[in-house]
């Protein structure tokens, strides 16, 4: 059984004091959670606060939303996966399709940080996707396939099962526009037979792959539902932490149906 894993990508949002409240408000909504995973991602600098109250947590992680792929070094405005780790992140989020729009993350760097991540025992959650034109071209599985080959590269196979993959497409990131649950089961299927190539099928199975784009509470249940979907990675809905919270309820409804580990 692969556990259900929600993330709550916060961006560039919520301050050091606003971090606490928002988690106390979370935590009051949340409840019981198991069987789901629930990853806080806020920026660096509300990391600290969160840490601190989430020490004894089992459910509810915190990641981080960049790193440096160098352990220390002459690289101002970075953090390293050290870094990171020490402050209790156990998750960092990898190759999301801002930072290469945005930053110029080209999937070389992203395989850097892949592996540094791992290095240093934090689980990537890599993101993948394809844009509009890639789509309309008729190109998803061609782009799915080249950035997951090269995010992986050199990965050794028993550490595959620690990364989550994160299939965002770009066209969904923040627009309002869903995938919808047929179109996001295909690519998810599509990249668990990638990853089956690159490792082996049994570590494919255990391989867990969130939805991104505009996953909200009315959507979350149907997209969750699907054979290999194992979670959602949230940006603009995880602001609010009730609404947050009913996408986590809705992720527990549909884990009954998760596909058993083949
Ligand atoms: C994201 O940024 O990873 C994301 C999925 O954003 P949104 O939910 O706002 O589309």
């Amino acid at each position: 059984m692969r556990h259900k894993i929600i993330a709550a990508n916060w961006k560039m949002n919520l301050t050091h004091r606003e971090a606490r409240p928002y988690l106390d408000a979370l935590l009051a909504e949340l409840g019981e959670l198991n069987p789901i995973e629930v990853v806080l991602i806020p920026p660096f600098t509300a990391i600290p606060a969160l840490a601190e109250a989430l020490t004894k947590s089992e459910s509810v992680k915190l990641g981080a939303q960049n790193m440096h792929w160098a352990q220390h070094g002459a690289f101002t405005g970075e953090v390293s996966a050290a870094m990171l780790q020490e402050l209790g992140v156990s998750y960092v989020v990898l190759g999301h399709s801002e930072r290469r729009a945005l930053f110029a993350e080209t999937d070389e760097v992203v395989n850097r940080k892949i592996l540094s991540a791992l290095d240093s025992g934090l689980c990537p959650i890599f993101c993948v996707g394809e844009n509009l034109r890639e789509r309309e071209d008729n190109r998803v599985e061609a782009a799915l396939e080249h950035q997951i080959r090269m995010g992986l590269d050199r990965v050794p196979p028993k550490s595959i099962c620690e990364v989550v993959i994160a299939y965002e497409p770009v066209w969904a990131i923040g627009t309002g526009r869903t995938a919808t649950p047929e179109q996001a089961q295909e690519a998810h299927a599509f990249i668990r037979s990638v990853i089956a190539s690159v490792s082996e099928p049994s570590t494919a199975a255990r391989v867990r792959i969130q939805y991104g784009g505009s996953v909200k509470p009315e959507n979350a249940g149907e997209l969750l539902r699907q054979e290999d979907i194992d979670g959602a990675l949230v940006g603009g809905a995880c602001l609010n932490p009730r609404v947050f919270a009913q996408i986590v309820h809705r992720a527990a409804a549909a884990s009954v149906y998760t596909a058993p580990t083949k």
